[in-house]
């Protein structure tokens, strides 16, 4: 089941599964933080596994890390 991701299938999920664009051009595997782009304009940085399987897709402005109640 392990699916190994390129920077390119890593684009194309960023695209089609986020509003976010993705600005990293190596994937060096899954620990290695990314850098994204916003939709509201912020850069955020995000391990492809956080962003992927957490659904961490957007920045810490409009997505805070701990939903405050
Ligand atoms: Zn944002």
């Amino acid at each position: 089941m392990n699916k190994r991701w390129t920077i390119g299938g890593i684009n194309n999920f960023v695209e089609k599964n986020s509003d976010s664009t993705l600005l990293s051009t190596e994937f060096n595997g899954f620990s290695q933080k990314l850098l994204f782009k916003c939709s509201c304009g912020n850069n955020f940085e995000k391990t492809f596994k956080k962003f992927k399987n957490n659904n961490q897709r957007k920045c810490e402005v409009c997505q805070p890390p701990k939903a405050s109640r």
